[in-house]
């Protein structure tokens, strides 16, 4: 089999990104050798990156594939059939490939879509990143995923949504049973509201804390991680004491919850690109008024939770939580500069927030996550310097090319 050998460009290698100038080859899928002069043979093929920078293959931490031009609930659920956002996610997971991502976590889904795109991509049937899947929301009635008024379907649950009602210990552990049968890897859980479901508010907690120990009290026995949506102080503490994997958005960590973090080894994933977009051009990109005015509400409170936490040593992935009509798949990129901005990350830490720190939460950094002689070969490279500017992660004018297991995209 040829190998490809990519030639003149600055590489960001191993968990630290060092600069390394020179060639890489890439070998069965794998990245074989790294070194300023690579012997060619006659059967390579050869890629002129023109003084490019390479980074690895950007990673998302908080993606819902089946988010495409989304401005509110009604849109994510009743405005499409399962069969058209079953479209929508093989839609995007070419899209978010194309941008430079190469693994995401699917942290939401309706149907078991997520489960059924990550099988599909890995037969190699369509386009798309490595997606590690979580199912359909764990929810109470009131809840994080409840998006609909009570005068809605007779006050039954919907079906079709991108939450599961669970009620009770007993129906949040059945539950996971029945999603780890259906092939999930991970289980998302609504513990507290968010801004973007008015009727279930930031500061609202929307399990019971006896349904959420039982979540987390199955989900270890079945070892299965939890990714925690908690803002509401009581949930982001919740969340850190029965030491979920990660906590999702925490708005509200004080200093209890951030010491629980830390012995738990809690990951945080803030989204905080998007959250800021909708506090701060949340109108120009259509988003209801309700939402945006309770995002502006919590933005500065979120900012200081995601500092507290960078600054006790708390890892940080990158998510994007994106698949909105002006912040579309693919802006989880956004997360970087937000975090070099906002909570004072130099380039290389927020780098590594959408590379290596996502691998490591994933499990997955013995394979991918880093430029290294014996990895995949997923890469991203650039014309410019990510490090010197991140925007140009989410330009596609300054993508080179893009590198899945070895083939460009
Ligand atoms: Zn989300």
């Amino acid at each position: 089999m040829s190998r490809t050998v990519l030639n003149n460009a600055t590489f960001y290698v191993g968990e630290e990104l060092s600069p390394r100038t020179g060639s890489l080859v890439v070998e069965n899928e794998s990245i074989s050798e790294i070194g300023e002069f690579v012997e060619s043979r006659p059967d390579d093929v050869i890629i002129d990156l023109q003084g490019g920078y390479v980074m690895p293959g950007m990673m998302d931490a908080h993606c819902h594939l089946i988010y495409r031009d989304v401005a509110d609930p009604y849109d994510i659920e009743l405005r499409k059939s399962i069969p058209e956002a079953t479209l929508d996610a093989v839609v995007n997971a070419s899209v978010v490939l194309k941008a430079g991502f190469t693994t995401v976590r699917d942290v939401g889904s309706r149907g078991n879509i997520g489960v059924e795109i990550r099988n599909a991509v890995s037969r190699g049937d369509v386009p798309g990143p490595n997606i590690h899947p979580a199912g359909q929301i764990l929810s109470g009635p009131g809840g994080l995923a409840d998006f609909q008024p009570s005068h809605i379907f007779e006050n039954r649950p919907y079906q079709h949504g991108l939450g599961v009602q669970v009620v009770g210990p007993d129906q949040a552990r059945a539950a996971i049973r029945k999603q780890l049968k259906d092939g999930v890897e991970w289980i998302k859980v609504g513990v507290s509201g968010t801004g973007f479901n008015p009727l279930c508010p930031a500061e609202r907690n929307g399990l019971s804390e006896i349904e959420f120990a039982a979540v987390m009290s199955e989900a270890k026995y079945q070892g299965v991680p939890v990714a925690a949506h908690a803002e509401s102080a009581a949930s982001v503490r919740a969340a850190a004491f029965y030491g979920a994997q990660t906590i999702e958005h925490g708005i509200y960590i004080d200093d209890e919850s951030l010491e629980l973090m830390v012995a738990n080894n809690v990951t945080l994933s803030p989204t905080l690109s998007m959250y800021r977009a909708f506090a701060i051009r949340g109108s120009s990109m259509g988003i209801p008024s309700v939402i945006v005015d309770e995002h502006k509400r919590t933005h500065e409170r979120h900012a200081q939770s995601i500092r507290m936490a960078f600054e006790a040593g708390v890892p940080i992935v990158a998510g994007g939580d994106a698949g909105l009509t002006h912040f579309p798949q693919g802006y989880c990129a956004e997360e970087v500069e937000s975090y070099i901005e906002v909570i004072g990350m130099t380039p290389r830490q927020a780098l590594s927030t959408i590379t290596v720190n996502i691998a490591r939460l994933l499990g997955v950094i013995d394979t991918v996550g880093t430029i290294d002689v014996g990895k995949r070969a997923d890469l991203l490279a650039l014309r410019v310097d990510p490090l010197v500017s991140p925007k140009a992660l989410l330009d596609p004018k300054q993508k080179i090319l893009v590198m899945h297991d070895g083939v460009v995209v």
